[in-house]
């Protein structure tokens, strides 16, 4: 079963939730897909090696060959091409493979050019039943942070649980992330701020069709229209994590909390059983 772990935006505690769900669960594998800034090793602190790279086609101009006719930059929505009366410039950043400008040019003035955006890392070393776990790591300066994210999810074991943490925000890496997942934990604090990107996160959630709850991470510290606007909506509540000094001091420390609070291990479970119960496929034991 494909678990996914998001919130609105960062900072809430979706990671600190991912990891210590999965090292709540026997044999679970744990998914990084926050790829422009993967934390999870932060708290499992695992040799890490390197599994493959994830690369992508750009337009190279061969400028010998170009007409500045500018049809290439007219057909690109995402202005990775621009055409000037004697210059043209591509900006690799914002180009997302599409190959159009390829076909489009009369001259065949533009060949593709592979280029490395990421790679794909998994750890080495493994507790007896810790999670198996995987990072994408999108390289600086690069901004397509999809086809990085399609790639750690192509090592989900279908026969596992596997706990994916995915990237802060609403965005196009949230919608490849959240792409074919069984269920989806929304982590939010209980403030007017959590609030407000929550809706934004159930929102996805609900076009994706993907059946979701809330997790309330430092329940107490703020107000309750959290909680009211689950109520109204007919959210369920799944979990509440207090403002607890303890946690925080592990959080602060790089500990996650089950290790040296037992009790939520078992709570984690209980999350993941109900969780599995109700939306697990029937193929999996
Ligand atoms: S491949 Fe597509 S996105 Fe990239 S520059 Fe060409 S038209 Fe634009
Ligand atoms: S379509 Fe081809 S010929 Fe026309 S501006 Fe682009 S690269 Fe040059």
């Amino acid at each position: 079963m494909k678990i996914a772990i998001a919130s609105g935006k960062g900072g809430t505690g979706k990671t600190t939730v991912a990891v210590n769900l999965a090292l709540s669960l026997q044999n679970a594998q744990l998914m990084d897909c926050d790829v422009e800034e993967p934390n999870c090793n932060l708290f499992l602190k695992r040799e890490m090696e390197p599994i493959t790279e994830v690369t992508s086609i750009i337009p190279e101009i061969l400028e010998e060959n170009c007409t500045y006719c500018k049809k290439c930059s007219e057909f690109c929505r995402f202005n990775a091409i621009a055409t000037l009366p004697n210059k043209i410039m591509t900006f690799p950043a914002l180009c997302h493979s599409c190959g159009g400008c390829m076909m489009v040019c009369p001259e065949g003035a533009i060949q593709e050019c592979e280029i490395v955006t990421g790679i794909i890392r998994k750890s080495t070393t493994k507790d007896q039943n810790g999670p198996e776990l995987y990072e994408g790591l999108l390289d600086i300066g690069q901004t397509m942070a999809s086809p990085v994210i399609g790639e750690v999810k192509k090592y989900i074991d279908p026969t596992r649980t596997t706990i994916i943490d995915a990237p802060p925000g609403t965005a196009c890496p949230v919608l490849t992330t959240l792409e074919d997942v069984d269920y989806c934990i929304l982590v939010t604090e209980p403030t007017p701020f959590g609030l407000h990107d929550l809706k934004l996160a159930v929102e996805v959630a609900r076009i994706l069709k993907i059946p979701h709850g809330i997790l309330i991470n430092r329940s107490g510290s703020g107000d309750d229209s959290v909680e009211k606007y689950c109520a109204d909506e007919g959210i369920e509540v799944l979990m509440k994590i207090p403002q607890d000094t303890r946690i925080a001091r592990l959080y602060s420390e790089g500990i996650p909390f089950v290790e040296e609070m037992e009790e939520w291990k078992e709570k984690f479970m209980q999350l993941h059983n109900s969780i599995k119960d109700r939306y697990g496929k029937r193929e999996e034991a």
